[in-house]
């Protein structure tokens, strides 16, 4: 299978040896399919095209704008289960959850097709009419990473083009095969140039970030490469929003239900194999129930089923990429030393990037696998013994995405959960996220809003209407 990119409405890339990038099946380390090198003139073209298409695309009623976000969702909804299976086979990730992963982005369109920029009336008496309108930007870079590759590129196109702007999607290296699948079932209805794609070997996205006909840089990914994009946006004042990396933190006081918690918890960290964002990546249990959790826990783990996503009862695929699986196997192997597993740990299989789901008791902050983002399936548990004291000690870290606080008392769970510094908090629960709930990151975990109408803002500039009657 070689699929190409889509700049400008045209099926773009010629299916050479040189000029390929293999997709690779992280099951079993096989090339299945390939796509495009792009260059930086694919790029050039690609914002080129998105330019001379903007005019007209935000010139569009706000209600033929959503006419075709929704049939985006209905083309997903369509082609889900055929797209779904790509997914699996390109990311790595049980079938289920691909499907799943599907029926998001298709919820989230259909949410973002009821959105509408909105200004307001600041005054308006004999002598002035003061208004706020909010226009379109331009064109978007929205660059993805690997581990949802078709919901968060939908998290980028749905508001920018709702909100009047056209954009040019940048895959993730290692997941550019069902994104540029939908988008060649989308050139059938979507307007030229108001939506492409263009893949690279991760050398493509400074041209993006520093391209003078790009106004904003909608960026998902590492904390490590939010920075530099920062960076180099500056030079050409980009608007950015950046959604980076997490650490969250479940506190989990003394009077939980311990086994009906550990199985939330449980869920919370190992979906898509730990590579979620904003999963659960380390859990704080009191001592009077510390005991108890890790050993819910890893019998929860020692259950998992781990293996190809596409096979039926997979629970837990693959790591996505080799470097990914190189760098978890390290935290995994110095975790070791740090505590004492319950369960899991790499997996013998000859082929295949698999590692079966760890607890990792007795480690404490300070070791390298409670202070860093391990985006792997590994789940430290660590013992504390002062309620009032352990929001402070969660907040010492330099993420700040989201967090959990879990207590058979909600008033007392959300105590604690007032005091923590992350974007999301949630009581009793976890990844429970939607396309009208905000989402944003404290200190290093990024910068701006994604979903709902405050995310919406971020795809328009404010222009204040000033009129002296
Ligand atoms: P990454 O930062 O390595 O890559 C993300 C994307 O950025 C890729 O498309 C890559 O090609 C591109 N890129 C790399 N260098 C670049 C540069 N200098 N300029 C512009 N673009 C560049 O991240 P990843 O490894 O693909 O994803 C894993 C990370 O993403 C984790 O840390 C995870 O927590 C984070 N993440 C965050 C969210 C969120 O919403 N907060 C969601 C998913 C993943």
């Amino acid at each position: 299978m070689f699929q190409k990119m889509l700049i400008g409405g045209k099926l773009v890339g010629k299916d050479r040896k040189k000029t390929r990038i293999k997709v690779i099946n992280p099951a079993d380390e096989k090339a299945f399919a390939s796509v495009p090198k792009g260059t930086v003139k694919d790029i050039n073209r690609a914002v080129a095209a998105a330019k001379k298409a903007f005019p007209a695309w935000a010139a569009t009623s706000q209600k033929n704008r959503a006419a075709i976000v929704t049939k985006m969702a209905d083309v997903l909804a369509e082609n889900a289960e055929m797209l779904a299976r790509l997914m699996s086979k390109e990311q790595g990730k049980p079938m289920a959850e691909s499907m799943g992963e599907m029926a998001w982005a298709e919820g989230y369109l259909r949410h973002y097709a009821t959105l509408k920029p909105k200004g307001r009336t600041i005054q308006n008496d004999a002598e002035f009419k003061i208004e706020t309108r909010r226009v379109p930007l331009g064109v978007v870079a929205g660059i993805c990473p690997w581990n949802f590759p078709v919901l968060v590129p939908f998290w980028k196109v749905g508001p920018a083009l709702i909100a009047g702007n056209t954009i040019v999607i940048k895959p993730a290296p290692t997941t550019p095969l069902t994104i540029l699948k939908i988008f060649e079932l989308f050139n059938a209805f979507v307007p030229a140039g108001v939506i492409n794609a263009v893949t690279d070997e991760n050398d493509l996205g400074p041209v993006l970030t520093t391209h003078p006909d790009v106004a904003k840089v909608s960026f998902t990914g590492s904390c490590e490469t939010g920075k530099k994009i920062m960076a180099s946006a500056s030079g050409t004042m980009k608007r950015v929003t950046l959604e980076l990396g997490g650490n969250d933190a479940a506190i989990v006081l003394p009077d939980v239900d311990v086994k009906k918690t550990a199985a939330q918890i449980y869920g919370g960290a190992f979906l898509n194999a730990g590579q979620v964002c904003l999963a659960i990546k380390r859990v704080y249990a009191h001592k009077d129930i510390y005991d108890e959790m890790c050993a819910e826990l890893a019998k929860l783990a020692k259950e998992a089923i781990v293996g190809d996503g596409l096979h039926q009862g997979t629970t837990i695929g693959p790591i996505q990429n080799k470097a990914q699986y190189n760098k978890v196997r390290a935290m995994v192997k110095t975790a070791g030393k740090d505590g004492k597993f319950l369960s899991g740990g790499v997996s013998k299989k000859k082929k295949g990037y698999f590692i079966k789901p760890i607890i990792v008791r007795d480690v404490k902050d300070g070791d390298e696998i409670v202070d860093k983002e391990q985006f792997g399936p590994i789940l430290p548990v660590i013992k504390y013994s002062d309620v009032e004291k352990i929001s402070k000690t969660a907040n010492k870290t330099d993420f700040g995405l989201g967090a959990s606080v879990w207590s058979s008392d909600t008033a007392k769970a959300t105590k604690v959960a007032l005091k923590m510094e992350a974007g999301t908090v949630w009581v009793n629960q976890s990844l429970n996220i939607g396309p009208h709930i905000p989402m944003a990151g404290f200190k290093s975990s990024g910068i701006g809003v994604e979903q709902s109408d405050e995310g919406l803002e971020e795809y328009t500039q404010i222009q204040v209407m000033n009129i002296a009657k």
